[in-house]
């Protein structure tokens, strides 16, 4: 029998509306998981057994009077370190936020808590979501569940290991260029970035705005569904967030079920790794997509190889202006031994000691990029290829309904094995664009490669995250590596 701790959202609902299981009993079930293996896993920076178990007891109470709240109340949801959650810490894993606690929910935490889902952990990321392995963190790094040695992928890195460890049952995590796409494939786990505008960013820690996304990491395509509808939808506080009706995402996995659609393999992802062994179960997927009768056809996105460069600096520009929020003075990291002789001295220091070397980077690398003189050589000019590929897709997506690609490059690489930045943002060549472009992803388990899990990309049409779910369920259903588990 399965270990209640590898068991999906819905497949606990059931045995929670049957009576079979109660939400304290599964709470402390994870409790328990988290206390036996997080020592080696390190996904999460902080959890408060109390609170959960309190959240949990109050749903049964619910539940005992016939007032449950719909399929996720009672289910525990683990949380990025970088949502702000009412009373609980939110450290971005950043040495400046270290002591602070939110004052405020999130849109999504108000969101989740509507539906009685209970909220489980902090966990961890690259600091403020910068990175691709969950080294950055000021609290050290997470590790892969499938190998101990190996990066979980990042920045969602804490979310994704938590899910294929068995932790959480499902998790929130953010995107702002393949930080939940990337981390899923690296741990076998599902993923979706939705639709620049799909989600409320309220209350999520920016980093870049104009491209930052919450969204799901899953044991299933289901749950992935299930979580996405909990916190879509239009909201005030964001005037970002996309003013429609939402779909019922968990209702279309059956209602699109057995569609032919027909599918684009864009020639630049695969251009560099058409060999690659790792990407031979990418490759397998592509067939298995080609023998149930979709169309296949191969598609061009002319300016995917400025992507990289394009994000690096957009998004080092957006965030050295988010970021300049953490002066030392109000609700962070304060540097107080050493003689300050003005104000400035203590914004200087105070950043000096609350920031890593990474963000330190950023900054540094945006201020430059949005300076006077130089604003127009990288800035401007980066914004013009934004659109171009941001056109790509419109163009592309005139023929096809969605696209199949690599996540990334390779699977999960060594921890230290990317000490040069460059070789780290280029893990997530195949990533980045989506985010650009603002269209939703989904990063899908499809096979494994030395040991190590490999994912799909499906991208999809802007608003269309209910196509990319049917298609990848699709796939799912008949290679259900959601059933196997890292040995820990
Ligand atoms: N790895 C990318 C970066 O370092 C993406 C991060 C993210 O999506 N938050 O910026």
């Amino acid at each position: 029998m399965q270990e209640l701790y590898y068991k999906s959202a819905s497949e606990l609902a059931e045995l929670l509306a049957g009576g079979e299981l109660s939400s304290v009993e599964l709470t402390q079930a994870l409790i328990d998981r988290t206390k036996s293996v997080d020592e080696q896993v390190g996904a999460f920076n902080s959890f408060d057994e109390a609170d959960a178990l309190a959240q949990a007891s109050a749903s049964d109470e619910r539940r005992a009077s016939g007032d449950v709240l719909g399929p996720l109340d009672g289910i525990p949801v683990g949380l990025k370190d970088n949502l702000a959650v009412y009373g609980q810490p939110l450290t971005c894993s950043s040495k400046m936020l270290e002591r602070f606690v939110s004052p405020y929910d999130a849109t999504c935490i108000q969101k989740l808590k509507s539906t009685g889902a209970v909220l489980f952990g902090r966990l961890n990321l690259d600091e403020f979501a910068m990175g691709s392995s969950t080294e950055n963190s000021a609290f050290g790094p997470t590790s892969n569940p499938w190998n101990l040695e190996c990066v979980p992928g990042g920045s969602s890195g804490g979310s994704a290991a938590a899910v294929a460890a068995g932790e959480a049952v499902f998790a929130l995590g953010s995107d702002t260029g393949g930080s939940i796409r990337q981390p899923a494939s690296y741990c076998g786990v599902v993923g979706l970035k939705p639709t620049y505008g799909r989600v409320s960013r309220y209350g999520l820690a920016a980093f870049a705005s104009s491209l930052d996304q919450i969204g799901p990491l899953a044991r299933n395509v289901k749950d992935a569904a299930s979580l996405l509808q909990a916190i879509s939808g239009h909201d005030a506080f964001d005037s970002t967030s996309y003013k429609a009706e939402v779909p019922d995402f968990v209702a279309s996995l059956e209602s699109l079920k057995g569609r032919q659609w027909t599918l684009g393999l864009p020639k630049e992802y695969f251009a560099g790794v058409a060999d690659s062994p790792a990407l031979e179960p990418v490759r397998q997927a592509i067939e298995f997509y080609r023998g149930l009768g979709c169309e296949i056809k191969e598609v061009s996105l002319p300016h995917t190889e400025y992507a990289v460069a394009t994000y690096y600096i957009v998004a080092t520009a957006e965030a050295s202006s988010n970021l300049a929020r953490y002066d030392g003075i109000r609700y962070t990291h304060r540097a107080e031994s050493f003689d300050a002789k003005d104000s400035v001295d203590i914004y200087c220091q105070s950043r000096a000691e609350g920031f890593g070397e990474e963000v330190k980077r950023r900054v540094i690398l945006g201020t430059y990029v949005l300076s006077s003189g130089y604003y127009d050589a990288y800035y401007l000019k980066a914004q013009k290829v934004r659109t171009l590929i941001r056109q790509d897709f419109e163009r592309v997506f005139r023929e096809v309904d969605a696209l199949l690609t690599p996540v990334a490059p390779e699977p999960a690489f060594r921890k230290g094995e990317k000490e040069d930045p460059l070789s780290m943002y280029l893990s997530d060549v195949f990533t980045i664009s989506a985010n650009l472009a603002g269209i939703p992803g989904l990063s899908l388990p499809c096979g494994y490669s030395g040991g190590l899990p490999v994912g799909l990309q499906i991208l999809g049409k802007p608003f269309k995250e209910d196509e990319i779910l049917a298609i990848g369920q699709e796939f799912e259903t008949a290679h259900p590596f959601k059933d196997q588990h890292p040995k820990l």
